[in-house]
């Protein structure tokens, strides 16, 4: 078979690398320059390959095109393969066709990442083998083609889940559905909501369903689906602080702060119970998960003050949530590039929990507009100088929450770069 491969990232390499373990015959495709590391894997794997742009004529001859998620609908080489009808599919699709391991897929607009690794680590904590791919780390290609494992935790994006056809997941997870990406779906959210749902549209009566059983946009989205898999419902008002045993006469104890991660945890269990791994395992790996990078990360208490890093909120939604979890006085460091953020949501958990806010962004007129009769504001671009004035704010006990709201485009590389950068400032507070 020959299979042609649309981007040369961490999942067109993946599939690359099984396609050749398939013994396919691979042609790798990519519009822009392949970072070094990738280009060598595929000269040491002898892989005919290009870049800086697309062949449409040869593309075209394949007989399967695998497509990066990162490549949006509206590229020209995708309009001109949908109209010579070729099969385009997605990484996860080609690697689920080749896996024997049982699928727990996870979906959402926020928490995948923490829901995903949490599923994993109890897996893991109770012997179970498993992998854990998708839209984090090494793609589930890149892995298949080394082993199979009995289940397959993925974190799947709605790009992702565009170009599934029958990726069948055991158990599929809906966290949320809340407006972002919209400018890939038209700017019509039913449409992203749509591709969202697709997570379960090939499940069975066998497999299950967990989901949000308060989230407006997923109720509506299922009200026009056929599912056929059995539905297991967690609604976030019903849970108590802590998640419960399933008598709940028990709280697990867990490390990771706030309701939506007893929410996000409470998905987790439920998958973990669905696949039979029993009480005192869940309580165990709950209570050794440490939390994820740049996700209310706690990087040191300095002067006893506790600097968090949240640097992967970057839309309102999930500062609402960070916010919420406050349990001291906190100095708030916001800002980047603006998606549109209605600050209005949030004003309630401002009043309440921030004592000042330090405006890190190239342009800080609408956080300084929304905060500035309510708040102490200071305007920077300066990270180093964003904690200073923070640090100066505070006093024992206090909180410095960097938690943009924003997309860091404007000064930083993306919001790991942030994340590192911020938490090397605080580091140098220490010393
Ligand atoms: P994703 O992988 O979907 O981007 P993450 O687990 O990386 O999600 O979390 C991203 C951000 O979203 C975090 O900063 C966190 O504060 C927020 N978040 C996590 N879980 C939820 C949830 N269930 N609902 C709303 N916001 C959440």
């Amino acid at each position: 078979m020959n299979v042609a491969i649309l981007g040369a990232g961490e999942s067109g390499i993946g599939a690359t690398l099984l396609a050749v373990k398939n013994k396919h015959r691979v042609f790798v495709s990519e519009y822009g320059i392949i970072k070094d590391s990738y280009r060598q894997e595929l000269v040491d794997n002898k892989i005919d390959f290009e870049e800086s742009g697309h062949s449409f004529e040869r593309l075209v001859q394949a007989d399967i095109i695998i497509k990066s998620p990162g490549i949006p609908e509206k590229a020209a080489i995708i309009q001109y393969l949908r109209k010579a009808d070729k099969r385009i599919i997605s990484e996860i699709e080609y690697a689920s066709g080749y896996c024997n391991g049982q699928i727990l897929a996870i979906t959402g607009s926020n928490g995948k990442t923490t829901t995903s690794s949490l599923l994993y680590h109890i897996l893991d904590t109770a012997g179970v083998d498993a992998q854990l791919a998708g839209n984090i780390g090494n793609s589930m290609a890149r892995q298949l083609a080394t082993r199979d494992s009995a289940y397959w935790v993925l974190e799947l994006s709605s790009f992702q889940l565009d170009d599934i056809h029958q990726l069948q997941p055991h158990v599929a997870v809906l966290l949320n559905i809340t407006p972002d990406h919209l400018d890939r779906y038209e700017y019509d959210f039913n449409k992203y909501a749509a591709a969202k749902m697709r997570i379960c549209k090939n499940q069975l009566e066998r497999d299950f369903l967990v989901y949000n059983s308060e989230d407006v946009s997923i109720l509506a989205a299922m009200q026009d689906l056929k599912i056929k898999s059995q539905r297991r419902l967690i609604a976030p008002t019903t849970l108590k602080n802590k998640v419960q045993s399933t008598d709940d006469t028990l709280s697990f104890e867990m490390n990771l702060k706030g309701k939506h991660n007893v929410f996000n945890a409470a998905c987790a269990v439920e998958v973990a119970r669905i696949v039979g791994i029993d009480e005192p395992t869940i309580a165990k790996a709950l209570s050794s998960f440490q939390s994820i990078e740049h996700r209310l990360e706690i990087v040191a208490s300095v002067d006893g003050v506790t600097y968090i890093n949240d640097s992967k909120a970057t839309n309102v939604d999930s500062v609402f949530y960070a916010l919420d979890a406050m349990e001291a006085p906190t100095v708030w460091i916001a800002g980047g590039t603006d998606k549109g953020n209605d600050y209005e949501v949030i004003r309630h958990l401002v009043d309440q929990h921030v004592k000042a806010i330090v405006c890190l962004g190239v342009d800080n007129e609408k956080l300084i507009t929304a905060f500035s009769t309510s708040h102490k504001t200071y305007a920077t671009q300066d990270i180093e100088d964003a904690i200073r004035q923070a640090a100066e704010w505070t006093s024992t006990g206090d909180v410095v929450l960097l938690s943009p709201a924003c997309a860091s485009f404007d000064l930083f590389k993306n919001y790991e770069d942030r994340g590192h950068q911020f938490k090397n400032a605080v580091w140098k507070l220490i010393k």
